[in-house]
């Protein structure tokens, strides 16, 4: 298993983390089994808004005893009063009722990430953000009860509005190349080069980004329900969520140890069953002539990192300090181009990339 660092804090957070809206498919036991095996497998970064309030007692059954080997993700704004998942985001004594349920459930007093939870519309985000469920997030973050805030939210311009506060560590947004290159979901609105920008401005903020939906609930693993008419893989998915600026862990929501399997493989995939690149070919050419940092363009004769050197520069563009020192510590440069070309002609994306390594040696001053 893979690890990043969460920019604000330096804990270590599995690439791969475990999405529950979907565990309520298999049995108590079933589910029980899975998130042993998931923490097993050195997954550690889990989400804890499960569909079904059922999910909870086998959760906290596999985690008594390694609760702190592992992340939770806690949300003020869900309630399960009904049994089932709803939203309570409007409701603040509900909510926070509702938080201190989960964390006495789980037998732990404090949650590792305490998330404002999914606001898409500017109302509801000026009701919470000047009412008593932030007040009260903010006094646990103070009293240690929750150690990161965080939110989750659908919408681009509510994630801005988000990670303006300077208060946040971390933000659950939907991503995936669905979300990114079509308006086909409600989940996923707004240019592929605005939600680009987005993604750079989380890594600039150094507020993390943990994925949900990254294959579209499912449809883009299916070719009659893709917008692009083809399938891709779990795998290609989740590689594309993770070549994206800010992104430090993906959600996947298992059913069960079947799609824990599946999502595992991730793990010892090849760079061939990585390889995204065909999205390339689904994206409008309005969408396109952007790095998107996919690599399919390797090899580069003069062994440049080319995502990376893009990625950098692009951060580096946006004020991002830390990305220009990351662009210096690389072993070879834009300057080491020698304009071959073999990336202009392998690009699916329609990036000039051997004029974008003269823009970037120009940036940086080689
Ligand atoms: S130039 Fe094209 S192929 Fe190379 S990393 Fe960028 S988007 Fe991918
Ligand atoms: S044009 Fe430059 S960056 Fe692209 S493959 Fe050739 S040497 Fe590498």
């Amino acid at each position: 298993m893979e690890y990043r660092t969460l920019p604000h804090g330096g804990e270590q957070i599995s690439v791969i983390g475990l999405g529950m809206g979907s565990i309520h498919n298999a049995s108590p036991s079933e589910i029980a089994d899975t998130v042993r095996a998931a923490m097993d497998a050195g997954v550690n970064y889990l989400d804890f808004a499960p569909s079904d309030a059922a999910a909870f007692e086998p959760y906290a059954r596999a985690l008594r005893g390694r609760r702190d080997k592992v992340m939770l993700q806690v949300h003020l704004g869900a309630d399960y009063s009904s049994g089932q998942y709803g939203w309570a985001i409007r409701n603040p004594k509900l909510a926070i009722a509702q938080f201190e349920k989960r964390l006495q459930g789980l037998g732990t007093d404090y949650a590792d990430f305490g998330f404002i939870h999914c606001i898409d519309e500017d109302d509801d985000f000026d009701a919470v953000m000047n009412g008593p469920l932030w007040e009260y997030a903010e006094r646990r973050r103070e009293d240690g009860t929750i150690r990161h805030l965080g939110f989750s939210t659908h919408n681009a311009a509510i994630a801005r509005r988000f990670l303006a506060t300077g208060k946040m560590d971390m933000g659950m947004f939907s991503l995936n190349p669905m979300y990114d290159y079509t308006d086909e979901s409600a989940y996923g609105q707004g240019s592929a080069n605005d939600r680009a920008t987005l993604y750079r401005e989380f890594e600039a903020a150094g507020v993390g980004i943990s994925v949900m939906k990254p294959f579209a609930g499912g449809q883009l693993l299916d070719a009659a329900a893709s917008p692009f008419g083809a399938a891709l893989t779990r795998i290609q998915c989740l590689q594309y969520a993770l070549d994206k600026p800010g992104v430090l862990t993906v959600l996947p929501g298992v059913r069960g140890l079947a799609d824990l399997e599946d999502i595992l493989r991730f793990a010892d995939a090849t760079a061939d069953a990585r390889d995204y690149s065909v999205i390339g070919s689904f994206a409008k050419p309005a969408d396109t002539g952007r790095c998107v940092y996919c690599n399919h363009c390797q090899p580069c004769p003069e062994g440049i990192a080319i995502g990376l050197a893009n990625k950098y520069y692009d951060l580096a563009n946006m004020g991002d300090e830390m990305a220009a020192w990351h662009y210096r510590e690389l072993s070879r440069h834009a300057g080491d181009c020698i304009q071959c070309g073999h990336c202009d002609a392998r690009c699916p994306f329609g990036v000039a990339q051997s004029a974008r390594m003269e823009e970037i040696a120009a940036y940086f001053g080689e």
